[in-house]
């Protein structure tokens, strides 16, 4: 790879190599007109590395024709997308795989994405998004993996395993992990907003996952919008070249997010050759959309601004990453019509994303054992998310073909049998708010209005659950209530669909809420008075089936969550793996003077980090240490025994949770150090263990020494943060 890219770049003039750190904005290429488009003529003069977000191997061909016969040097183009979760067969949004805690299946959705996407001549995805997020305020909290380090980390690479495989093949991609860094950490959970925050916190808490994408040997990076302690992510040397290259290693290139160098005019830092310069500088590689690096790099190379050094390193990791995609051999590599037409939405990829989906849901509440339901009797599925295809898929799913995507309306009436009858009703408006509505229904998920009054709905809703054996409310927030720009300050179901629950709920029916959502929310209320609650997420393009599959019992659900949900937005950032503080409440009390509270509200949530029911119940033992006391680096077993103590098949994750009792810093009350998902027949146990070294009692101090110290330890197993079996340990060096 070196010499043939000595050789090219000795070719290349210093136009051509600035033309290589160029990912422009293509807008729609129309098939067979590549050649005259704008984007074309770039091409040609050789001003693009590469494009993103065009569909179809038929215009992507088009254009690569256009670079590898137009353009002097004929250099391929790479070409992403945002294939965040699935191409055409949409999987569960991130936030949705990862309360899957099944490491095998979020690799597998990351494959079956590749080979879709590869199949229609996409090389290149911007996921994973491994953003820590403890603020469900912030709408892309939705495309990442919840709150926690560990398993976030443990997601990040699964994913870049399932996108890259092996490179050598036309049926992988490269993944580029984001928002490299801290994206999830902004202030009030406005998007964009600024991030500041203590070394040990972003190394503990936050860094974790995105070096373990560049530990999984992930192609590329994408710096993030926000600023880290005062300088954006986009001109942050710390950030892009110390921490990324030099601690980390990471090989790769690091790409801008959309416009990210002009927006750091916004932020204050100079005008655009300033900033250009300054990204590039900082370890930036190829510029999103906004030209900065294309306009005036030449002008500051000129004026001693950048060294020619800077643009080289810059422009030999993009044509190393085209290098290793296997485009100077072949550029149409991933241009197989062939594939386009049979591996893209195929039958046996939508059976696959079925079964995903339905193992993400989480069964919040099943009072009574209300569900599952009887494929018997008749269901009055109510509500404006029941027959909502466009919705099904979620935020970011730019490949989707939505009318493909199946309701809960066609899930149900599909599978439940001809001795059930479904009757349907919209019920309520998303929100009653017709200008929120529309804000909330975006890319082509608007919400159609016909006519009627909110009470028309209500009474149409009525009618059928007087006619109803139980009701099904599909209710939450639409799609575009969360990804990108899409944040909250109230964080509850819509006022709208709240009163139609309480409507449904006097009825005296029972009833199941199928929650949508793309953030935790706040439902106190609803978890209190809703016998049954699954929470479905945006489950993608099977959504409907998938639900169905779950309510009717064929799947028994085993989702847990991967963050915490609050009582209210004013418990806001509320996360498991908080610090004692000097004033921990005593246990047993939620209110005591002059202790770490609040007047009006407990620090609880309403469902704790790890919680999730299935149609099963299961049991723990207490838990058992093979050394005590352990010195230094030796191994402690942890093991408990684990039973299925109802009457039908499920799986369990067993969790394992360490907290630090003494030392010279402050520690969290617990971290997840550990899972496992297991599958345990009626009545079946099995024995779990997890090897426990002083690797994992490591953590950034407040001197930023990497190591762990001697002291007493509690280590505690269970199936959520809240519920665990504990014991104790003395770890001496
Ligand atoms: C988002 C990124 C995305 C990019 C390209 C940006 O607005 O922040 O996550 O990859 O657009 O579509």
């Amino acid at each position: 790879m070196k010499s043939f890219i000595d050789g090219l770049m000795k070719k290349m003039t210093l136009e051509e190599k600035i033309g290589q750190l160029n990912l422009p904005g293509s807008g729609d290429i129309v098939t067979g007109q590549a050649k005259s488009s704008d984007i074309g003529k770039k091409i040609r003069e050789g001003k693009v590395g590469g494009l993103f977000n065009i569909k179809s191997v038929a215009k992507i061909r088009d254009v690569q024709k256009v670079a590898v016969e137009e353009s002097r040097l004929k250099i391929p183009l790479i070409f992403g997308m945002d294939v965040i979760h699935g191409y055409e067969t949409v999987f569960p949004i991130p936030l949705g795989l990862s309360c899957s805690w099944d490491m095998k299946l979020i690799e597998r959705s990351a494959q079956i994405a590749a080979s879709e996407a590869s199949a229609d001549g996409i090389c290149w995805t911007f996921s994973p998004m491994v953003d820590i997020a403890r603020d469900p305020r912030w709408g892309r909290i939705a495309e990442g993996n919840g709150e926690d380090p560990y398993l976030s980390s443990q997601i990040a690479k699964a994913m870049v395993k399932g996108y890259q495989g092996d490179l050598s093949k036309n049926n992988n991609i490269m993944a580029c992990v984001k928002h490299y860094a801290l994206y999830g950490a902004a202030e009030a959970g406005r998007d964009y907003n600024t991030t500041d925050m203590s070394y040990p916190r972003m190394f503990n808490e936050y860094l974790p996952p995105y070096k373990a994408a560049v530990d999984a040997n992930v192609g590329s990076v994408m710096a993030s919008f926000n600023d880290v302690n005062g300088i954006p992510a986009t001109a942050n040397k710390f950030l892009q070249t110390d921490v990324l290259r030099k601690q980390w290693d990471f090989k790769g290139f690091v790409v801008t997010d959309y416009t990210g160098i002009n927006e750091m005019e916004a932020h204050g830092l100079g005008d655009l050759k300033t900033v250009s310069a300054l990204a590039l500088k900082a370890g930036v590689d190829m510029d999103m959309v906004g030209e900065g690096f294309l306009t005036t790099l030449q002008q500051s190379l000129k004026e001693g601004k950048v060294t020619q050094q800077e643009i080289d390193n810059a422009c030999r990791l993009i044509l190393e990453a085209k290098y290793k995609l296997g485009l100077f051999d072949n550029p149409y590599k991933y241009c197989d019509e062939n594939r386009a037409k049979t591996e893209v939405f195929s039958a046996s990829n939508r059976a696959e994303a079925r079964k995903i989906a339905a193992d993400c849901f989480v069964l919040l509440k099943n009072q009574n054992n209300i569900l599952p339901l009887k494929k018997s009797g008749t269901i009055a599925l109510i509500g404006p998310l029941a027959d909502a295809k466009e919705n099904m898929p979620g935020t970011w799913s730019v490949a989707a073909n939505f009318s493909k995507a199946i309701s809960v309306l066609q899930g149900l009436q599909e599978t439940a049998g001809s001795n059930t009858k479904i009757l349907y009703a919209q019920g309520s408006f998303l929100d009653n708010d017709s200008l929120f509505e529309q804000r909330a229904g975006m890319f082509g998920k608007s919400f159609k209005r016909d006519g009627r009054t909110k009470e028309q709905l209500m009474q149409e809703a009525l009618n059928i659950a007087s006619q109803s054996d139980v009701i099904v409310a599909a209710l939450g927030e639409s799609a575009e209530m969360t990804g990108e720009s899409s944040s909250r300050s109230n964080i509850e179901i819509p006022q709208a669909q709240k009163d139609l629950l309480a409507a449904l709920l006097k009825t005296g029916k029972p009833v199941v809420l199928v929650l949508f959502t793309g953030r935790p929310l706040a439902i106190k209320w609803e978890s209190e008075n809703v016998p049954a609650i699954l929470n479905v997420w945006f489950g993608g393009s099977e959504s409907g089936y998938a639900i169905s599959d779950v309510l009717f019992g064929d799947v028994n659900p085993s989702g847990k969550l991967t963050t915490t949900w609050p009582q209210n937005v004013g418990q806001v950032p509320l996360y498991y793996n908080h610090k004692s503080t000097g004033r921990p409440l005593p246990e047993g009390q939620w209110f005591q003077k002059f202790r770490s509270n609040y007047l009006d509200v407990s620090n609880d949530p309403v469902y704790p980090f790890g919680y999730g029911l299935s149609y099963t119940t299961f049991s723990y033992s207490d838990v058992k240490l093979s050394t005590t006391p352990p010195k230094g680096n030796q191994t402690v077993t942890a093991t408990v025994t684990v039973t299925n103590t109802g009457n039908k098949t499920g799986k369990e994750v067993v969790q394992l949770y360490i907290h630090d009792i003494v030392g010279t810093n402050t520690r969290p009350v617990k971290e997840l150090k550990g899972f496992q998902k297991i599958e345990l027949k009626a009545g079946e146990s099995k024995t779990v263990s997890f090897n426990i070294t002083s690797e994992d009692l490591k953590y950034y101090h407040a001197d930023m020494k990497y190591d762990w110290e001697p002291g007493d330890f509690e280590i505690m197993i269970g199936g959520n943060s809240k519920d665990v079996k504990l014991a104790k340990v003395n770890w001496v060096k």
